[in-house]
C-alpha cells in the first residue's frame, strides 16, 4: 500500500482498524525516501533501524488491544536544528557536521510521549538563516513541485519532505517566515505558532525573541492534531506561557477579516494577487465580512528584523567557538583556535549577520541601530493590536511570489531578505499565522497568509478549515 496522500487523521483510522501496521507505513515513507530523496535532498539523515523498531512497539500495543494516541505510529521528518536525543543535528552547517543531539527537544518528547516515528532529519538553511535552503552547508533541497526551483527556506527539507509524501508531516522552525514561506512555496500547510505557544527548549537558538518550532502539514487538521501534542508551558523555557491554547468558539457568518492594503503593493506578483484575492472572496462568499485596514509601519519591519535577528544571531552563535561543540581547528592561541574554527566551520551568510550583528550592537551604534529597531518593532506591534481592535483575523500573501529558479537570488542578500517581506512583522509582533496553499493562479503553488491575535490559533485554524 502506498500511504503518500494519506493524512494523520486516515492514517491513524487505518492503524486502529488495522488495515495496515505502523511497521507498513514506516517502511513505506522509508523506501519512498529512498527512491525520491536523491532527486530531492529533503533529508540529511535518517533513522531508519530506529524508527522501524518505534513502529514495532505501536503495533505491539495495538495487537495487545491497548488504546492509541492520534500520532501513535505516525512516522515525521524534522528540521535539523531541533534536538532529537541520539540523532545528528547539524543545523545546515560545517561546524556541527558530526554533532550528535544529547537530548530531546520538549517539543520533540511530547511527541515521543504520542509515540510519534521519527524517519530522520532535514535540510535547511544553515542555523535557519535563509529563504530558499541554498544556504545549506550540504547542498539545496529541490522544490518536488518544479526541481529547477527553491522549496523556500528555511524549512525547505521539511516541506519538501511532506510534499513529496515522504513523511506524514514535518516540524520546521519560524523566526521570519521559515515555515510559511516554505509551505507556500511547496503547496502544503504550515502553521507559526504565537511565540511563547510551543517550547524553544532543544530548538537551536537563531533569533531568540522571534525563534517558534511550528507544525508543516498536508492538512489544517493536521496542523492543528501537531501543535495541539507541542504546546503548553514548559519550565525549561522561560518565554513559554502558563496557561492553555484557548478553544475558541467559531461562526464564520460574521466573522470580521482585515486585509492589509500595505500587503497589496508593488512588488507582488500578480498570479498571487489574483488567488489570493480569489480566496478572500471564498470568505467573503461564506458570510464573512471583509474591511480594508492599515497597518502603516509594514514597510519598516524588514530593517527592524534585519537589525535585531542578526543582533540576537551574533551573541546566540558565539557558542560555536571550536571548544564547546563540534568542529574545531587547531591554532596558536585561543583567539586563532576561535578565528580558525568559525572561518571554516561558517558560511557566508551566517559570518555575514554575525557582523551585522556585531556592528549593531557595539558601543556607539547601538542607539542609532539596535535600540531604533526596538522601537520600531513596538510600533509594528501596535498596528496589530489597532488591527485586532477592528477584526478577528487578517488574510495576506505568505510570500510576494512563487518559488524562485535556484541562484535567482544568491547574488544579492537585499533580493533575498525581501522574500520575507509578509512574514517578518508577525515574528516581530509574537503573533499565530498559518499558510495554507490555494487555488493557483500560473501552475505553481501559492499560499495564503492568515493572522491572528496572540494565542488564537484555534481561529485561525477552524477559518482555514473553511477554505476547502
Ligand atoms: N528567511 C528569513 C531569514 O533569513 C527567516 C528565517 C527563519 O525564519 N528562520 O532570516
Amino acid at each position: 500500500m502506498e500511504f503518500d496522500q494519506f493524512t494523520i487523521k486516515q492514517l491513524h483510522e487505518g492503524l486502529v482498524k488495522k488495515e495496515f501496521s505502523s511497521t507498513e507505513l514506516t517502511s513505506d515513507f522509508l523506501n519512498r525516501i529512498r527512491e525520491k530523496d536523491k532527486a530531492i535532498h529533503a533529508f540529511l539523515s535518517l533513522n531508519s533501524e530506529e524508527a522501524i523498531g518505534q513502529a514495532e512497539k505501536v503495533d505491539e500495543m495495538i495487537s495487545q488491544g491497548e488504546k492509541i494516541d492520534v500520532l501513535s505510529g505516525i512516522p515525521c521528518a524534522v528540521k535539523d536544528n531541533i534536538l532529537v536525543e541520539n540523532l545528528p543535528a547539524t543545523a545546515g552547517s560545517k561546524i556541527l557536521e558530526n554533532y550528535i543531539a544529547p537530548y530531546d527537544a520538549t517539543a520533540i518528547k511530547k511527541l515521543k510521549e504520542k509515540k510519534s516515528i521519527f524517519l530522520g532529519k532535514t535540510n535547511l538553511d544553515e542555523f535557519a538563516m535563509g529563504s530558499s535552503t541554498e544556504n545549506s552547508a550540504f547542498g539545496p533541497t529541490k522544490n518536488p513541485v518544479d526541481l529547477n526551483r527553491v522549496p523556500g527556506g528555511s524549512s525547505g527539507g521539511s516541506a519538501a519532505a511532506v510534499k513529496a509524501g515522504m513523511c506524514a508531516f514535518a516540524l520546521g522552525s519560524d523566526t521570519g517566515g521559515s515555515i510559511r514561506q516554505p509551505a507556500s512555496f511547496c503547496g502544503v500547510v504550515g502553521l507559526k505558532p504565537t511565540y511563547g505557544a510551543v517550547s524553544r527548549y532543544g530548538l537551536m537558538a537563531m533569533a531568540s525573541s522571534l525563534d517558534q518550532i511550528g507544525p508543516i502539514t498536508k492538512t489544517v487538521e493536521d496542523a492543528e492534531i501537531v501543535f495541539d501534542a507541542m504546546a503548553g508551558y514548559d519550565l525549561l523555557d522561560s518565554t513559554s506561557v502558563k496557561f492553555p491554547i484557548p478553544d475558541l468558539r467559531f461562526k464564520i457568518q460574521g466573522l470580521r477579516i482585515g486585509i492589509p492594503k500595505e500587503y497589496f503593493q508593488k512588488g507582488l506578483d500578480p498570479k498571487v494577487d489574483e488567488a489570493i484575492k480569489k480566496a478572500i472572496k471564498q470568505f467573503e462568499d461564506l458570510g464573512a465580512s471583509i474591511e480594508e485596514i492599515s497597518l502603516p509601519h509594514t514597510s519598516d519591519a524588514l530593517a527592524s528584523y534585519y537589525l535585531i535577528m542578526p543582533s540576537e544571531v551574533s551573541a546566540n552563535l558565539a557558542r560555536y567557538d571550536g571548544i564547546k561543540y563540534g568542529l574545531s581547528k587547531e591554532g596558536d592561541d585561543l583567539i586563532s583556535v576561535y578565528l580558525n574554527t568559525r572561518k571554516e566551520g561558517l558560511g557566508q551568510e551566517v559570518r555575514r549577520r554575525v557582523m551585522l550583528g556585531a556592528y549593531a550592537l557595539s558601543a556607539g551604534y547601538y542607539d542609532a541601530f539596535y535600540l531604533k529597531a526596538q522601537k520600531v518593532r513596538a510600533l509594528i506591534k501596535q498596528d496589530f493590536e489597532k488591527a485586532f481592535s477592528k477584526v478577528d483575523l487578517l488574510l495576506t500573501p505568505t510570500s510576494p511570489q512563487t518559488a524562485f529558479k535556484f541562484g535567482e537570488k544568491t547574488a544579492d542578500p537585499l533580493a533575498m531578505y525581501l522574500a520575507d517581506i509578509y512574514t517578518v512583522p508577525v515574528n516581530l509582533a509574537g503573533l499565530p499565522a498559518i499558510s495554507i496553499p490555494v487555488e493557483p493562479v500560473g501552475g505553481l503553488p501559492i499560499g495564503l497568509q492568515i493572522i491572528g491575535r496572540w494565542f488564537e490559533e484555534k481561529l485561525i485554524l477552524k477559518a482555514a478549515q473553511e477554505l476547502k
